[in-house]
C-alpha cells in the first residue's frame, strides 16, 4: 500500500438554514461563480464549486431554478438548483456572506474533533439532472 485513502464520511445531519433562506432568482445570473455547500473538510465549509449557465426550471420545487456546470462533474456536468442552495464565489455580496457565517457557526461547531471529510447528506441528483435538497424532497415532490 503505497498512500492511505483519504478519509471520508457520511455524516447525516440536519441543515437548519438552506430550507428557510430567502433569496430571490434574480440574485443570480450567467456567469457567476457559486458553491453548493454540502459539508465539511478540514475545519471548513466544503461543496462542490460551479458556474451559473442559465435560467432553468428547477422540477423538484416548481421554482425558477439556474443551470449550472460543474467543471469536475463527470457524466454529470450540468445540473440544475434552486438559488437557496447557491453561495456566490465570485462576488462578496451580504446575502450570500450572512449565509455563508450561519452555516460555518453551525457546522464547524458541529464538527469541530473531525478531520476527515465530512458530507452531511442534503443534496442528491435525479435522472434528470435536478438537484434537490432533503427538505425539498419531504415536501412531497
Ligand atoms: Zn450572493
Amino acid at each position: 500500500m503505497s498512500q492511505p485513502p483519504p478519509t471520508s464520511a457520511f455524516a447525516p445531519t440536519t441543515d437548519p438554514l438552506t430550507p428557510d433562506r430567502d433569496i430571490t432568482h434574480a440574485h443570480f445570473q450567467a456567469g457567476d461563480t457559486v458553491v453548493v455547500l454540502k459539508g465539511v473538510a478540514g475545519g471548513e465549509l466544503w461543496g462542490d464549486a460551479m458556474r451559473v449557465v442559465a435560467p432553468s426550471w428547477h422540477t423538484p420545487t416548481d421554482e425558477d431554478g439556474w443551470r449550472l456546470r460543474d467543471a469536475t462533474g463527470g457524466a454529470q456536468s450540468y445540473v440544475t438548483a434552486h438559488p437557496r442552495y447557491l453561495v456566490h464565489l465570485s462576488r462578496r455580496c451580504p446575502d450570500c456572506l450572512i449565509y455563508l457565517r450561519a452555516m460555518e457557526d453551525t457546522l464547524l461547531t458541529r464538527f469541530a474533533d473531525r478531520d476527515e471529510l465530512i458530507d452531511c447528506g442534503w443534496y442528491t441528483t435525479t435522472a434528470l439532472g435536478q438537484l434537490v435538497h432533503i427538505a425539498d424532497i419531504r415536501n412531497g415532490r
